[in-house]
C-alpha cells in the first residue's frame, strides 16, 4: 500500500495471500501443513471459534478483486470509509491474473482477522480465496476438488458467476446434497452453513434488481421443480435448503469496461462504475459486519482454529485417489477429524488438569497420590471425549477413545517420570543422605 497521511486510505496491509493446497502437475492435491498451522496455531487464533469466508467458481470472474474488498473491510474494521480512497490500488490477494495462471488451489490470508461478535464473543475470520481454470479436461476434476474442499472447509461459501445461475452450476452443487443427507442422518445437523450465489455482471435489472432482493428472485426461480428437469436435478432442489442453513443470491451490476478490458486498470475506486460501488457498499458489510458473521459448524459442534486443521488434513486425504470422493467417504472424513479434534481436546483437558497437580513448579508428590489423581483426570477427560457430540456413531469413536486412553497413559509415564525427578530422596540414592534429610 502506497503510504500517505489520507485517513481514507487503507493504510495497513499486514499479510499476504498463503497457497496451503497446491494442484500437483500430476492432478493430486497438496496441503502445505506448515504454512496452514503457521496462521491457524497462532496464539491468539487457535482457540478462537472461526469465520470461514471463501469464494469459489470459475477462473477469471473476478474472485480475487472482490476479495480484496473483503480485506479492505476487515482492515478498516468496517470503518464507513472501508472501501477506501478514490485513487488507490487494489491490492490483496492477486487479481488482474494477466496471461499468465496462478497455481490451482487454495489460499487463504495470512492475517487472521479477531472480531467480536454482538454477544461479545470473539471469533476469528478467515478469508479463503480459490483457483482454477476450466481450460482443459485434466483440469475440470481439479477445479471440482477446490469446490468441494472450499465448501466443506468454508461457513460462508460465495459461489461467484457470471451473468446468471445456469443448470450446471447447480449441478456443481450435487455432491454435497448427497453428503448433506448423509451427515444429516447421522448428526442430526444442517451439515454446511451459508451458501451465497453471487452473480457478476448481472445485466436485467429491470427483471430483478441489483442485490439481494432480486437474487431472491432469481434463486426461487432456479430452485423451483419441475417434471421437464432430470430427476436428479429436482432430487437436488428438492434437498438442497435442507444442507445448508441459509441460501441467497445477490446480483452485481458489471463493474464497468475499465474494470473488465483495460490491461491499465489498477484497481481504483474512480475507475469503477457507481452502480457496482453502490452494491459493493450493500454486499461486504452483508458478509462482513459482526451480526452478519456466521461462525464454522461441524456436525453441530462449532469449530476451533486449530480445529480446522485436522479437517484440512482428513479432507486432503480423501481427495488423493483419482476420483472424486463419494459422499460416503466424504462423511468418513469428516466424522474421523471430528473425533481427532475431541481426542485431542480431551488430551488438552488432561494436561492441563495434570499440570496443575504436578507440572514443573509443583512439588513432588507420592507415587499413589499421582497415581490418584492420573486416575480422576484421566477418568474427566474420558468422558469428556465421550460427551462430546460426534459423527460417525458409537462405534467408530471407539478406536478414538482407545487411541486416547494410549496417548493418556503415555502422557502420565512423562509425568510420572518429571515427577520422579524431583524427588530428592531417590535422586540423592544414599542412605546416609536419605537418613540426614528426613531427619531434618
Ligand atoms: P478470479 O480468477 O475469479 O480471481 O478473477 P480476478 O479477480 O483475478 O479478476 C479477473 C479480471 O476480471 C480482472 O481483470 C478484473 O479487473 C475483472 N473483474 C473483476 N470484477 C469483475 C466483474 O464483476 N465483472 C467483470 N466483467 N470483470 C471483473
Ligand atoms: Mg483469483
Amino acid at each position: 500500500m502506497p503510504e500517505g497521511g489520507d485517513g481514507n486510505k487503507v493504510d495497513r496491509m499486514g499479510g499476504r495471500p498463503v497457497q496451503v493446497v497446491v494442484s500437483k502437475n500430476d492432478h493430486s492435491f497438496e496441503l502445505d501443513e506448515e504454512a496452514l498451522a503457521e496462521i491457524l496455531l497462532q496464539d491468539h487464533v487457535k482457540d478462537k471459534t472461526v469465520v470461514v469466508v471463501s469464494v469459489a467458481g470459475a477462473f477469471r470472474k473476478g474472485k480475487s478483486f472482490l476479495l480484496d474488498f473483503f480485506l479492505r473491510y476487515m482492515i478498516t474494521q468496517g470503518r464507513q470509509d472501508w472501501m477506501g480512497n478514490e485513487e488507490e490500488p487494489l491490492q490483496g490477494f492477486s487479481w488482474r491474473g494477466g496471461s499468465e495462471r496462478d497455481t490451482t488451489g487454495i489460499l487463504i490470508w495470512s492475517e487472521v482477522f479477531v472480531t467480536d461478535l454482538p454477544n461479545g464473543e470473539q471469533v476469528a475470520v478467515i478469508l479463503m480465496d480459490t483457483q482454477g481454470a476450466f481450460d482443459s479436461e485434466s483440469t475440470v476434476r481439479d477445479c471440482a476438488t477446490v469446490f468441494a474442499l472450499s465448501t466443506m472447509l468454508s461457513s460462508v461459501q460465495i459461489y461467484n458467476l457470471l451473468h446468471n445461475i445456469q443448470e450446471d452450476d447447480l449441478q456443481h452443487l450435487q455432491l454435497f446434497t448427497e453428503y448433506g443427507r448423509l451427515a444429516l442422518e447421522d448428526a442430526g445437523h444442517t451439515p454446511f452453513q451459508k451458501l451465497q450465489f453471487l452473480v457478476r455482471d448481472w445485466s436485467f435489472p429491470y427483471e430483478a434488481d441489483y442485490g439481494d432482493k432480486g437474487g431472491e428472485i432469481i434463486l426461487n426461480r432456479r430452485l423451483q421443480i419441475s417434471n421437464k428437469q432430470h430427476p436428479e436435478l429436482q432430487s437436488l432442489r428438492k434437498h438442497i435448503r435442507s444442507c445448508f442453513s441459509g441460501i441467497s443470491c445477490f446480483l452485481m451490476p458489471h463493474p464497468g469496461l475499465k474494470v473488465a478490458t483495460n490491461p491499465e486498470f489498477d484497481g481504483k475506486l474512480s475507475d469503477i462504475e457507481t452502480d457496482f460501488k453502490k452494491q459493493l457498499q450493500k454486499l461486504v458489510p452483508m458478509m462482513l459486519a459482526p451480526e452478519n458473521l456466521v461462525v464454522k459448524e461441524i456436525g453441530g459442534q462449532r469449530v476451533k482454529a486449530k480445529e480446522l486443521l485436522q479437517y484440512f488434513k482428513s479432507y486432503l486425504e480423501i481427495y488423493k485417489g483419482d476420483e472424486l470422493p463419494e459422499p460416503k467417504s466424504m462423511l468418513v472424513a469428516t466424522a474421523e477429524a471430528n473425533n481427532l479434534a475431541a481426542v485431542a481436546a480431551a488430551r488438552e483437558t488432561y494436561t492441563m488438569l495434570m499440570e496443575g497437580i504436578c507440572g514443573g513448579a509443583k512439588p513432588y508428590l507420592s507415587t499413589a497420590h499421582l497415581e490418584a489423581e492420573h486416575g480422576r483426570i484421566k477418568d474427566k477427560a474420558l468422558t469428556q471425549f465421550i460427551n462430546k457430540r460426534k459423527m460417525g456413531g458409537e462405534s467408530f469413536s471407539e478406536s478414538y477413545k482407545q487411541k486416547l486412553d494410549k496417548e493418556l497413559e503415555d502422557l502420565y509415564g512423562q509425568f510420572k517420570m518429571h515427577n520422579e525427578s524431583k524427588n530428592i530422596f531417590k535422586a540423592a540414592r544414599t542412605p546416609a543422605v536419605f537418613f540426614a534429610t528426613a531427619v531434618i
